[in-house]
């Protein structure tokens, strides 16, 4: 048996990059997932094509999050397709991207990125716990922006740093339920989709990981494994935790090998 046989799980932003490859993981571990997406039905059908020929369970869920009736169309998908079967897993990953620095930053931008990657998860755990079973896991991703002053992300690692606290807190009001509740941060994350953001300048991606103690960025399957250990039952005593999942990014300066 799968260490998640017979659990069910949502997935936030799970059409592509980091979401898409912790839906694959949770669905290979036994799991029947929800694939969310906002407005790529292409892709969430995709992600759910996949783990069906792997094997696993899946449906799609669309909502656009970011305001009161993305949580009600999220939840009326999510409650179809389970049927009537508790949630024990909810994982939020979607989020907006960085808005850039301060002087171009304008309140729209600002107001988005705390509706999509503040306000949504809030309100989804919110309408998740009363659907969830005694053994929930909550796990919400974070950034290292949090603990790295990256001067073109000060409005999305404030919205990261909401999220890290609102795990922190609810971990204690939720335990009593059986919950745990979680953040993961990861650090430079290659994916699928993001990949050409890496490649340009020239060297980018190398200065980037030689930033990052274990010398490359991170891949989406580095982050799904964390996520799959923290939604499992090896994961039970874990609450109230930011776990770091960037391969060290940023943790001191970098000691020149001497051959
Ligand atoms: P991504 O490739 O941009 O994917 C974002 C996902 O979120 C997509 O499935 C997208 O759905 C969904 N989404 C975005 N806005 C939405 C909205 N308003 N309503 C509903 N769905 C929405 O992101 P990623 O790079 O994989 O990042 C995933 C998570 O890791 C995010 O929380 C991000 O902040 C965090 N993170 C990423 C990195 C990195 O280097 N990649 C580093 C640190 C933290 P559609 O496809 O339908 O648009």
């Amino acid at each position: 048996m799968r260490r998640l046989t017979g659990r069910t799980a949502v997935v936030t932003g799970a059409s592509r990059g980091i979401g898409r490859a912790i839906a694959e993981r949770l669905a290979a571990d036994g799991a029947l997932v929800a694939v969310h997406y906002g407005s790529n039905q292409a892709a969430a059908d995709e992600t759910v094509a996949t783990i069906q020929r792997a094997g696993g369970s899946a449906f799609a869920v669309g909502a656009e999050l970011g305001d009161d009736q993305g949580v009600d169309a999220l939840f009326a998908g999510l409650d179809e397709g389970l049927s009537g079967r508790p949630l024990d897993i909810l994982v939020n990953n979607a989020a907006v991207p960085p808005a850039g620095p301060i002087d171009s930053s304008t309140p729209e931008e600002f107001d988005r990125i705390f509706a999509v990657n503040v306000k949504a998860p809030f309100f989804v755990i919110q309408r998740a716990i009363p659907r969830m079973s005694g053994r929930g896991r909550i796990i919400t991703i974070s950034s290292v922006a949090t603990r790295m002053a990256n001067p073109t992300q000060t409005s999305f690692a404030m919205a990261k740093g909401a999220v890290e606290t609102m795990s922190f807190t609810l971990a204690n009001e939720l335990g009593a339920r059986g919950i745990t509740v979680n953040a993961v941060a990861p650090g430079a994350t290659k994916t699928d989709v993001n990949a050409a953001l890496f490649e340009q300048p020239p060297g980018f991606e190398a200065y980037l990981a030689s930033m990052t103690a274990l010398d490359r960025l991170g891949r989406a399957d580095d982050i799904a494994d964390a996520v799959a250990f923290l939604a499992s039952d090896d994961g039970r005593w874990v609450t109230g935790h930011v776990l770091d999942v960037s391969g060290g990014i940023h943790l001191g300066p970098r000691v020149p090998s001497r051959t």
